[in-house]
């Protein structure tokens, strides 16, 4: 197991649609075992492939912490200062997941992306979804999730369309982040 780097805007890659999984062998093991790292060494509770540089449709999320910021209105979470306890994990493997239908709507308050430092901002979301995927071994399950669930489920599935959550938001905002990230760059 390793941890992996973060891709981060407007790293290209981010942008790219991600490709189905065609054969369940040790190499998405592996993407699977790695990815579970990154993510809780993020700390994050939903990690989408492409974010560590594998445009596979292979997304991860944390049900289990999920459930627990549900009222802290957090999304994906970069850094979490209040963690004063550990939470209890329950890492959900979703490979090549589809929504089969979505209710709703919600509100997602300060929603965040480990790809997308130092910004948090709401994005509309469906309040209920369900969907279909397949765990690491091939097996075939069906999802229903509401809550924070739905929303970090929607926001990594976004990532393997190759949207992030950036294009979800009001215009002024994206552009005053990419302002912010244009001058970052200058000053490395
Ligand atoms: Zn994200």
């Amino acid at each position: 197991m390793a941890i992996l780097p973060i891709r981060t805007y407007p790293d290209p890659i981010l942008a790219q649609k991600s490709a189905p999984v065609t054969e369940f062998d040790d190499s998405v093991s592996k993407i699977v075992e790695d990815m579970k790292q990154t993510m809780q060494n993020a700390p994050g509770i939903g990690l989408a492939a492409v974010q560590v540089g594998i445009a596979k449709r292979i997304l991860i999320f944390d049900a289990g912490q999920a459930a627990q910021r549900e009222d802290e209105g957090e999304g994906e979470g970069e850094h979490n200062q209040d963690q004063e306890q550990e939470k209890p994990s329950n890492i959900v493997v979703c490979i090549n997941p589809v929504i089969t239908s979505a209710q709703g709507s919600v509100v997602s308050e300060n929603e965040g992306c480990l790809s997308v430092p130092e910004l948090r901002a709401n994005v509309t979301r469906s309040a209920c979804v369900r969907a279909k995927a397949f765990d690491e071994n091939g097996a075939p399950f069906d999802l229903d999730l509401e809550g924070m669930a739905a929303i970090v489920f929607q926001h990594e599935l976004d990532h393997l369309e190759g949207v992030l959550f950036l294009e979800r938001i009001s215009r002024l905002k994206r552009d005053l982040y990419k302002r912010r990230v244009r001058k970052w760059q200058k000053d490395v």
